[in-house]
């Protein structure tokens, strides 16, 4: 392909692209392709003669479109969102043509030192601590592992790194059990065995109970087991709960452990001010993790990793061969040593990009205009009578089910409804379970959602469970 195809190309497909946004309403919202649909229109062997840029995106209309579930549909409110954003779009579209791999400062300045700003914007935006230093990870389950392996070498005064494991007390992880899949795995991969992970119980309202915290820390030293990490998460998966933080920040000082904070979903709220009490005993945290690309317009993939002690960081996970030595190394940030990969993308592009093209007020404006979206329906189907709110509201994501005197029947009966609003294409929930009850869960955050789409969501909720 010559630069003048390319510019070709691209034009036309800057048009398809803007097509698709705008019409992106009139596609299913998620694909209702069988297993293997796609597969078997994939030729088994890679082609040995050149095709056509025609042939191939005549194919990805035919053959991957269809398969596609339309996460930036208005109305995808299953899962948490994974918004984009056009600001984000078009640094994707410059970061890929730049192609910069930018495991060093070297290997690019701009996008080290761009990524260092776009933290401090991020760390003052959000009201950290500014004791706290961020980067840019993939996924909230790296930064995780990350803050896992951090716990683990300071538990182990940096022996586990050095000489592995033998010998050592077993580490202990404590979450509660709504906590994400993402810190039972980390707690896997990160050495510490899966049998060391503590699920704590929780309250009435799906939040850690900190004396059942503190009760398991205790019966675990007396065990001679060695208390290594407690993850306390604001805004759990399945129903946006918010562990207590200061409770469990002060234990975490009492018995020295690391404190780490997910708040992979939730951490996008705090740019309003008025959600700031979620990460209360903040100050006292090790690390924090939130997902610009779930809730802040920021095209996946893109996590903001802070952590209180840099050094700890750099500790558990610089390593210097001869080749990446460099003239500036000790007055500059080289990325590699900040997490699991070498290699990096350049993320912060998108960030800028999205922070100065709608601003904070932009920013805090449209998370306010979700979260009361959300209140507003909530008051609808808690006052139907054929509807109930199963867990408290907390931000953008409400619980609700259909109701029952008999709980199970209530349990399939929402189970079906749910499927139904999916099968319509138009809408597409996901669900989760706690209190014994099967619900359905709606979260309003994606970036062309507006009060017309909460509305036909409502209408067909309802229309769906007359015909049940
Ligand atoms: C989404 C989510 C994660 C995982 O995020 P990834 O970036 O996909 O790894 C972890 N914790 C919570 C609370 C989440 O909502």
């Amino acid at each position: 392909m010559t630069n003048a195809d390319f510019r070709k190309h691209a034009h036309a497909l800057v048009d398809k692209m803007a097509d698709f946004l705008e019409e992106i309403d009139s596609y299913p919202v998620k694909s209702t392709l069988e297993p293997k649909a796609v597969l078997d229109q994939l030729p088994a062997l890679a082609p040995a003669a050149a095709e056509s840029m025609a042939d191939i995106i005549a194919d990805f209309d035919q053959i991957i479109m269809p398969g596609m579930t339309h996460w930036q549909h208005p109305r995808f409110f299953a899962y948490f969102p994974a918004n984009s954003s056009y600001p984000s779009l078009l640094a994707e579209m410059l970061t890929a043509t730049l192609g910069a791999q930018c495991m060093i400062w070297d290997t690019s300045p701009a996008a080290a030192e761009l990524e260092e700003r776009m933290m401090e914007w991020l760390g003052s935006m959000l009201g950290l601590p500014q004791t706290f230093t961020g980067v840019i990870q993939d996924t909230a389950s790296t930064a995780t592992l990350c803050a896992l392996l951090c716990a683990r070498e300071r538990v182990s005064h940096n022996r586990i790194n050095e000489q592995g494991f033998y010998g050592m007390k077993q580490l202990r992880v404590y979450a509660s059990s709504q906590t994400h899949s993402s810190i039972e795995k980390g707690v896997k991969i990160a050495g510490f065995g899966r049998e060391n992970f503590v699920a704590v119980a929780v309250d009435e309202q799906l939040r850690l109970d900190p004396n059942a915290l503190k009760a398991a820390i205790l019966k675990d030293l007396a065990n001679g087991f060695l208390p290594c990490c407690v993850v306390s998460t604001v805004g759990t998966t399945g129903t946006t709960a918010i562990d207590p933080g200061k409770a469990i920040a002060d234990i975490c000082s009492e018995f020295n452990i690391w404190l780490h904070i997910d708040a992979a979903f939730a951490g996008s709220a705090l740019i309003l001010p008025e959600y700031r009490w979620m990460i209360e005993g903040v100050e006292q945290a090790d690390s924090f993790v939130f997902n610009p690309h779930k809730w802040l317009f920021t095209n996946f993939d893109c996590t903001a990793y802070f952590v209180k002690d840099v050094d700890a960081l750099l500790r558990t996970f610089s390593i210097l061969p001869e080749y990446l030595k460099t003239d500036h190394q000790n007055s500059v940030k080289n990325y590699r040593d900040w997490g699991i990969p070498l290699g990096r993308r350049f993320r912060a592009l998108k960030l800028w990009f999205v922070i100065r093209s709608y601003g904070i007020e932009g920013l805090q404006e449209r998370l306010r205009a979700h979260i009361q979206m959300a209140i507003d329906l909530e008051e609808k189907i808690a006052s139907h009578p054929d509807f109930e709110i199963i867990a408290p509201r907390t931000l953008n994501a409400i619980f609700f089910a259909l109701k029952d005197e008999e709980v199970d029947k209530a349990n399939s009966r929402s189970e079906q409804l749910m499927k139904a609003l999916n099968a319509t294409g138009k809408v597409y929930f996901s669900h989760t379970k706690a209190h014994g009850r099967y619900i359905i869960r709606m979260v309003i955050g994606q970036t062309y959602v507006q009060q017309k789409d909460v509305d036909l969501a409502w209408q067909l909720i309802q229309e769906c469970a007359k015909t049940l």
